[in-house]
């Protein structure tokens, strides 16, 4: 499918999903996760309007790059090595997956200027997912106070891998307390204002509770 059609539909779920919960469909940005496809149709998903790409390697993004002129806002949504800080620090707009301090540490190294992040939460717990868990991540952010490198924008996380709705949905309301509770603490590092939660098979019940950035690849731009 062409990548204009798919946005025209994931859209209008969106806005949908929005209404039931009585917010604004323009507080929630699309993120176009490009991770499986051509640097081609990542374009395709540019010229349809999507200003915001996903990647979850460096390798992906610096190839990526390499195919536009103008650059869309690279978002990097995967597990972040340390040593790829460098190669990729000042080719990305935001890190999605701050999950240690010392990751913390080398962005605020290699950094020249603060970058927006977001701390991955391991909110449910699977062992084969990145991510603070939940009881420590007000500690983590509270330990960021001295990175003027580092801007907490926001959390992320991911769902677990199940049917089961309930379970999905409970997963980013946990995400969304977390939010409220460091919002709370009014620290200027972190306004802590976006949610990245929801991905092909979850985005509606995402947007119900509170996301405003889906990271959107299957459904988008196909998966090959
Ligand atoms: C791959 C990936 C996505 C997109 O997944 P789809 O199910 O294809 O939409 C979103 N977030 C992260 C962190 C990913 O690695």
């Amino acid at each position: 499918m062409e990548v204009a059609s798919n946005l025209h539909t994931i859209k209008k779920r969106i806005s949908e999903a929005a209404e039931r919960a009585g917010r604004h469909p323009d507080e929630i940005k699309i993120i176009a996760v490009t991770k499986y496809v051509t640097p081609e149709r990542a374009k395709e998903a540019f010229e349809a309007g999507i200003h915001h790409l996903g990647e979850n390697r460096s390798e992906g993004i610096l190839a990526k790059r390499e195919a536009f002129n103008e650059q869309p806002i690279w978002h990097f949504i995967g597990s972040l090595q340390t040593r790829k800080v460098k190669s990729i620090i000042d080719k990305v707009n935001v890190i999605h997956s701050l999950d240690r301090i010392s990751l913390a540490e080398e962005i605020q190294k290699r950094a020249e200027k603060p970058v927006d992040c977001l701390v991955q939460v391991n909110v449910s717990g699977e062992d084969t997912k990145h991510g603070i868990p939940p009881q420590e991540t007000m500690e983590f952010v509270n330990q960021l106070a001295n990175f003027d490198k580092i801007r907490i924008i926001g959390l992320m996380t991911m769902a677990p891998l199940t049917d089961n709705q309930d379970e999905i949905r409970q997963c980013f309301k946990e995400l969304k307390e977390l939010q409220v509770q460091i919002q709370k603490l009014l620290l200027p590092f972190a306004p802590c204002r976006e949610l990245s939660m929801g991905m092909s098979n979850d985005f509606e019940i995402a947007v119900e509770e509170g996301s405003t950035m889906v990271r959107i690849g299957t459904a988008l731009v196909g998966n090959e």
